[in-house]
C-alpha cells in the first residue's frame, strides 16, 4: 500500500512591536532573564491589560497580503490552562472571532508554484519560557517572553511533504519580513511552527488521525521530525493498529517523535470572551490606509521580473528573496535596458559583497547609474565579462568616486575590437605556427581554441572575444 502524508500548519510568529501585546514592557530578545516584566507580564492580581494597537495594524497588514477576509470587529478570549511559565493561568488569544479569515499564499516546490490556503490568522500573548535542563536540579522560569504578540496563522491541511512544508515556511518568513512585521527569525524563536501530520492511501479523499508535533523551531528539525512521523504512522496502520490523536514532542538528538499529552478539545479551555478587553472595532477607512501602505508582494515582483524583465524564473527567484534586493534590481533596471545582465551582475558580486561586509544594500557604494555603466561597458564588448567581474567591479568598489570607463582605460582592461591591432595580433600568431595551421586546414577544428588564446597571450587579453573568433575563421579560410 502506498500512502500520502497529510499536513497542515500552525506557524507563530513573533512580532517587531516594540512593546508587549497588553503592556509597555519591552519585547527584545537576549535580555538579563526577567528583566523585562512589569506587573502585567508577571500576572499579578489586579492588573489590567491595555490593547497595545500596532499588533492589530500588523495582523491586518499580513490578512491583507495572504487575501483573508478581514473582520472589522474581533474580540479576544482567555483559554486557561496551569503552566508555571504562564502566571496569569490564562492565555488571551482570539478563539471565537480571529482577525483574519481564509486566504491564501503562493509557496515554490522544486521550481513549480502551488498554493496553500490558510484557514484564519489570530493574535494571541506569547507565554514565559522554562528551562529545565540546566546542571543543577532546578527548573527557571524567564518572563520576559511573557505577554509578547504573536500571530497564529492557521493552514488548510493542504502540505503533502516536508519539502512542502519547507517552501511553506520560506515563503512565509520572506512574507513577513517583506510587510516589516517580524524578522521571521527561527534560530531566535520568531518563528516556530507546530505540525499537523496524518497519512491516509494514495488516492483517498478523507482525512486520517493527526498527531501535532509542537514547536518546531529549525527547519532542518521539522523536515526530520515529519519524516520520522510518518515512517511511525505507517508502521502502526501496517500492524493493523489505528492512530491516537496525541501531541508529540520531537527530540533533535534522537530524532523521535513522543507523546506529550493526548490531544485536548476546544472545551478543555473553557474559551471565553476576556472580560479585561473590550471587542475591537478596525475602521474601512482605518484599514484603506493599511491596505494603501502595502509594500509590493514576493510573488507579484517575481511575476514582474519574470514577464516584465525576462528573466528566468531562478534569477527571478533569487532577487526577490529579500525586499531589498528586489528594490535593488529595480532601481538599477531604470538605468539600464540590458535586464539579465543586470541581474548576473547583482546576484553573482552585489549579493557576494553584502554576504561578506554583513551589510545591508543601502551601504552598497556604487550607484545604479555607476553600475549601469559597468554594463554597458560589458554589453557593447568594450571590457570582457571576466575583466569586469573579477578586475573592475572590485576596483570600482574600492574607489567609488571613479567612472567605470575612465578606470577600466586606466588599468587597460578594455578589449580591441579595432580591425587593424586585431589583424596583426592574429597575423603575428598564425606565422608563429605554420604546422598547427596546417593541421586545422587538414580538418583539426578544435585548435581554434588554442589559437583564441595566443591572441589573447599576445593581446594581454585585450582582444574582443567574437571579432576575434570571426576574424581567426577568417584568415584559416
Ligand atoms: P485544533 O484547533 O484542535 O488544533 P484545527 O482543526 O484547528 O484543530 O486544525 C489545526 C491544524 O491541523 C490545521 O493546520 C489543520 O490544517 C491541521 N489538520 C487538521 N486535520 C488534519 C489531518 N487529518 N491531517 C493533517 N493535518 C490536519
Ligand atoms: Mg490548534
Amino acid at each position: 500500500m502506498t500512502y500520502e502524508t497529510v499536513i497542515g500548519l500552525e506557524i507563530h510568529v513573533q512580532l517587531s512591536t516594540r512593546s508587549k501585546a497588553f503592556c509597555g514592557d519591552d519585547i527584545r530578545f537576549g535580555g538579563a532573564p526577567n528583566s523585562q516584566v512589569s506587573a502585567i507580564s508577571l500576572g499579578h492580581p489586579g492588573t489590567l491589560p491595555r490593547l497595545n494597537a500596532e499588533q492589530v495594524k500588523f495582523a491586518a497588514r499580513l490578512g491583507l497580503a495572504l487575501g483573508s477576509t478581514i473582520n472589522l470587529g474581533h474580540t479576544f478570549d482567555r483559554k486557561n490552562y496551569f503552566y508555571a511559565d504562564l502566571p496569569k493561568g490564562y492565555q488571551i488569544t482570539q478563539d471565537a472571532r480571529p482577525i483574519c479569515v481564509g486566504g491564501s499564499i503562493e509557496v515554490l516546490v522544486g521550481g513549480e508554484t502551488k498554493t496553500i490556503r490558510i484557514h484564519h490568522v489570530h493574535m494571541e500573548e506569547d507565554a514565559g519560557k522554562s528551562q529545565h535542563d540546566s546542571a543543577d536540579a532546578y527548573s527557571y522560569i524567564d518572563l520576559n517572553r511573557a505577554g509578547t504578540p504573536l500571530l497564529e496563522i492557521v493552514t488548510e491541511p493542504d502540505l503533502r511533504s516536508a519539502e512542502e512544508v519547507d517552501a511553506l515556511m520560506t515563503a512565509m518568513r520572506q512574507l513577513v519580513r517583506y510587510l516589516d512585521i517580524s524578522d521571521g527569525n527561527m534560530q531566535e524563536g520568531s518563528m516556530r511552527c507546530d505540525c499537523n501530520v496524518s497519512i491516509r492511501p494514495q488516492g483517498a479523499t478523507y482525512l486520517g488521525n493527526r498527531c501535532e508535533i509542537k514547536n518546531l523551531n529549525s527547519m532542518r528539525y521539522a523536515r526530520k521530525a515529519i519524516e520520522y512521523e510518518v515512517q511511525r504512522q505507517i508502521g502502526v496502520v501496517e500492524a493493523g493498529g489505528k492512530i491516537d490523536q496525541q501531541t508529540l514532542n520531537f527530540d533533535p538528538a534522537t530524532g523521535v517523535t513522543s507523546p506529550l499529552r493526548s490531544k485536548e478539545d476546544a472545551h478543555d479551555y473553557r474559551y471565553f470572551p476576556d472580560p479585561d478587553i473590550p471587542p475591537i472595532q478596525l475602521t474601512a477607512a482605518e484599514l484603506a490606509a493599511i491596505q494603501a501602505q502595502l509594500p509590493a508582494l514576493p510573488w507579484v515582483l517575481r511575476k514582474k521580473m519574470i514577464t516584465t524583465y525576462g528573466l528566468s524564473a531562478y534569477n527571478a527567484e533569487l532577487l526577490t528573496a529579500e525586499a531589498e534586493t528586489a528594490a535593488f534590481f529595480l532601481a538599477l533596471s531604470e538605468q539600464t535596458a540590458a535586464y539579465t545582465a543586470a541581474a548576473n551582475l547583482i546576484i553573482n558580486k552585489v549579493l557576494p559583497w553584502r554576504k561578506e561586509q554583513d551589510k545591508n544594500l543601502d551601504s552598497f557604494p556604487l550607484s545604479a547609474a555607476q553600475l549601469a555603466e559597468l554594463i554597458e561597458l560589458i554589453e557593447t564588448g568594450q571590457v570582457s565579462n571576466s575583466t569586469a567581474y573579477q578586475e573592475l567591479f572590485p576596483a570600482l568598489v574600492a574607489a567609488p568616486d571613479r567612472r567605470p570607463a575612465e578606470l577600466a582605460t586606466a588599468n587597460g582592461w578594455l578589449q580591441s575590437a579595432d580591425a587593424d591591432e586585431l589583424g596583426s595580433w592574429v597575423d603575428a600568431v598564425l606565422a608563429a605556427h605554420p604546422d598547427k595551421v596546417k593541421a586545422y586546414q587538414q580538418g583539426k577544428k578544435g585548435l581554434l581554441g588554442f589559437f583564441m588564446g595566443e591572441v589573447m597571450k599576445r593581446s594581454k587579453g585585450q582582444a574582443e572575444p567574437k571579432k576575434t573568433t570571426a576574424l581567426l575563421q577568417e584568415r584559416l579560410g
